[in-house]
C-alpha cells in the first residue's frame, strides 16, 4: 500500500513527485498540477502532500499522518476547494496568512488550491507575493486544468507537473480494485467515461446514469429536423438545470443545518437579525454553485456528444480504434452509413465551437440549438 495507489494512470507524474521527495531531490515550494477534468489532480496533490508529511518519509499510506492527509483532516494541510464560480480575494488573503505560519506538528505546511484557475484576476498579485518568497517549510500546490489557465507570472514560479487523461484500462482497474465492480462493468464504464474517474465511478454506482447516457446518444443519432434539434436542446438544458439544482440544494441544505447547529439555532424561521445576513450569504453562494454546476453538466453532455461523432468517424474510416459508446453500436452503424466522414469531422469541430461559445457566456440553449441543428441536417 502507498499514497499513490489512487493516483491512476499517472506514472510520469508520480515519478516526478517521488524524485522531488528523495534526499537531495530539490523540492520546489510551489507546484502547478495541471490535468484535464477527472484526471485526479486533487487526488494527486493530496497524495503528494501525504508523502511529504509521512512519518515513514516514504508515503506509506498507513501512518497517522498519511491517513489524516488523505482524509483531508491534517492540521498542517489546508485544502481549498471551491464549488462556486470563483475564489474570492478574502479567501486567498486568509490562505496567504495561513501559509506564513510554521507547521504545527508535521514537517511542512501545505496549501492545496483545487481550482486555482477559479481565482479572480485581482487575487493573482496577492498569491504571487506569497509564492515568490514562502517561509522555508511552506509548500503551495495549485491545481488547474491546464498550465495555460494560470497567469504566466505565477506559472513561471511553479514547478509544473502535467497529468494525462488516464487510460480506460487503468480506470477499469481502479473501479474493480476500489469499487468492487465486475471486470466487464468496469471496462464499459471506464470507456464511456473517457478517462474521467469521477464519471466512471458514477456509472458503476448508478447504472441508470450509463443507461441514460446511451439513451441520449440514441436520441442524438435519431435527430432529423431543426424542430427536433430545438426541442432536444431544451430537454438537455432542463436536465442539466435539474441535476445541478438537486446537487446545489443538497449542499445548501447541509450547509444551512451546519450553520444553524454552529450558531445554536433550532429552525431557520427564528434566526436573530444579526445572523440573517450570514444565512443570506449562504443562499447566494448556493445559487452561484448551481450556475456553475449547470455549466459543468452541460459540458459533460457536450463531451458525450463529441464521443458519439468520434465513434461515428472511427466506424466511417474503419480506423479500428475502441468504440466509446459500445451500447449504441447499432444506431451508430446505421447513421455512419448515410453520413460522411467530412460531416462527422465538422460535428467534432462544432462541439468545440459550442463549448467555446458557452465558455464565452452565450446562453447554453442557443449554443446547443445551433450544434444540434447541424447534427440533424448533417
Ligand atoms: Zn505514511
Amino acid at each position: 500500500m502507498s499514497v499513490w495507489d489512487e493516483v491512476v494512470g499517472q506514472r510520469a507524474a508520480i515519478e516526478q513527485f517521488t524524485r522531488a521527495l528523495a534526499p537531495g531531490g530539490n523540492l520546489a515550494q510551489a507546484w502547478l498540477i495541471a490535468g484535464p477534468p477527472g484526471s485526479g489532480r486533487s487526488i494527486a496533490a493530496r497524495a503528494f502532500a501525504a508523502a511529504l508529511q509521512c512519518e515513514q518519509a516514504n508515503g506509506c499510506g498507513q501512518c497517522h499522518a498519511c491517513r489524516m492527509v488523505l482524509a483531508g483532516s491534517h492540521a498542517d494541510v489546508a485544502v481549498v476547494a471551491t464549488d462556486t464560480l470563483s475564489i474570492s480575494k478574502d479567501e486567498v488573503r486568509s490562505l496567504v496568512a495561513t501559509a506564513q505560519r510554521s507547521p504545527a506538528t508535521a514537517p511542512y505546511r501545505i496549501i492545496i488550491v483545487e481550482d486555482a484557475d477559479r481565482m479572480s484576476a485581482g487575487t493573482f498579485n496577492v498569491l504571487l507575493k506569497a509564492i515568490e518568497e514562502p517561509p522555508p517549510r511552506t509548500i503551495w500546490m495549485l491545481c488547474v486544468p491546464s498550465a495555460q489557465d494560470m497567469a504566466q507570472t505565477i506559472r513561471s514560479r511553479c514547478r509544473l507537473v502535467t497529468l494525462v487523461t488516464p487510460a480506460p484500462a487503468d480506470v477499469a482497474d481502479l473501479l474493480a480494485r476500489r469499487d468492487g465492480a465486475d471486470p466487464q462493468t468496469a471496462s464499459r464504464a471506464a470507456r464511456a467515461a473517457q478517462g474521467h474517474i469521477g464519471i466512471a465511478r458514477r456509472y458503476v454506482h448508478q447504472p441508470e446514469a450509463l443507461a441514460q447516457r446511451e439513451e441520449a446518444a440514441r436520441a442524438l443519432l435519431a435527430l432529423t429536423s431543426v424542430g427536433g434539434a430545438v426541442a432536444y436542446a431544451q430537454k438537455l438544458v432542463e436536465a442539466a438545470n435539474a441535476e445541478a439544482k438537486d446537487e446545489a440544494d443538497r449542499v445548501a441544505q447541509s450547509q444551512q443545518e451546519e450553520f444553524l447547529r454552529a450558531t445554536g439555532q433550532e429552525a431557520a424561521g427564528r434566526i436573530p437579525p444579526q445572523l440573517r445576513s450570514q444565512l443570506k450569504q449562504l443562499e447566494d453562494e448556493a445559487k452561484k454553485r448551481a450556475t456553475r454546476m449547470t455549466r459543468d453538466v452541460i459540458d459533460r453532455f457536450l463531451l458525450d456528444i463529441h464521443s458519439v461523432f468520434r465513434d461515428m468517424l472511427t466506424l466511417q474510416l474503419n480506423a479500428g480504434a475502441e468504440i466509446i459508446n459500445e451500447g449504441v453500436m447499432d444506431a451508430l452503424q446505421a447513421r455512419a452509413e448515410y453520413s460522411t466522414p467530412a460531416s462527422s469531422l465538422a460535428m467534432l469541430d462544432a462541439v468545440g465551437t459550442a463549448r467555446e461559445r458557452i465558455g464565452g457566456n452565450v446562453p447554453p440553449q442557443l449554443a446547443l440549438e445551433a450544434l444540434l441543428a447541424q447534427a440533424a441536417l448533417g
